[in-house]
Parts: C-alpha cells; sequence; structure tokens
C-alpha cells in the first residue's frame, strides 16, 4: 500500500522523532500549525476514526496515554488533540493521525 504515513513509521521516509514504541510513532509536523505541533500515529495502517473497530480500537488508547506522557515530558500544560476525518474536515493523509498543537492561544470552535 502506498501510504505517506506507513513509510514513516517503518523509517522508509525521514521525520523528526518525538516518541516511538512497538505501536505507534510520533514527529512533529513538516507544516506546524502551533509553535509545538507533531502527530501520533498507529505503526499498523488505519486509514481514519471511521475505521476504528473493536479488533484495532486499543492501539487508540495507548496513543492517549503516550500523548499525556509526551505532553508532560515536553512541559506542555494546555495543549489541543484533534483527528481530522474526511475530506470536508481536512483530511489530507488517510492514515489514522491525531495532531498534538501546543503553544498559542487557540480558538473555539475551530476553523
Ligand atoms: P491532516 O490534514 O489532518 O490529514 O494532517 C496531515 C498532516 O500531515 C498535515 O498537518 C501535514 O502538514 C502533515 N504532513 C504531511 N507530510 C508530512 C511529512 N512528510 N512529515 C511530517 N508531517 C507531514
Ligand atoms: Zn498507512
Amino acid at each position: 500500500m502506498d501510504c505517506l504515513f506507513c513509510k514513516i513509521a517503518a523509517g522508509e521516509i525521514p521525520s523528526k522523532k518525538v516518541y516511538e514504541d512497538d505501536l505507534c510513532y510520533a514527529f512533529y509536523d513538516i507544516d506546524p500549525q502551533a509553535p509545538t505541533h507533531f502527530l501520533v500515529i498507529p505503526k499498523a495502517h488505519i486509514a481514519s476514526v471511521s475505521e476504528v473497530t473493536p479488533e484495532n480500537q486499543s492501539v487508540v488508547g495507548h496513543i492517549f496515554s503516550v500523548i499525556a506522557q509526551i505532553t508532560k515530558k515536553l512541559g506542555l500544560e494546555s495543549y489541543r488533540v484533534v483527528s481530522n476525518i474526511g475530506e470536508q474536515a481536512g483530511q489530507s493523509v488517510f492514515h489514522l493521525h491525531f495532531h498534538v498543537l501546543s503553544g498559542r492561544d487557540m480558538t473555539w470552535p475551530p476553523g
């Protein structure tokens, strides 16, 4: 499968690593939208939140515990976690990823 984030997780395309374990990989976004902006992805391909199932759901909880761990380590007290699902919501890479954004004031609702 020709998937950019599968290749990043496999180390076939370079990225700026934040964290890695057997199940997930975190790396800085190439086009940061905040002073700190990284992505956390499962190593196994899942297209988006809409493809999360009872069989693969455990990696999502794992990713959130990793986000809690990384943000503490980076000293981020306030941050936003975002996942875009589908083109209308702004998804451009169809491999599940959670954006973690921090370091500036955020507006609500998002644009
Ligand atoms: P989304 O638009 O929600 O699907 O998010 C995809 C994100 O991946 C965007 O914020 C892009 O800037 C980011 N991105 C695309 N290619 C790369 C890359 N090679 N390395 C790091 N981030 C990337
Ligand atoms: Zn993939």
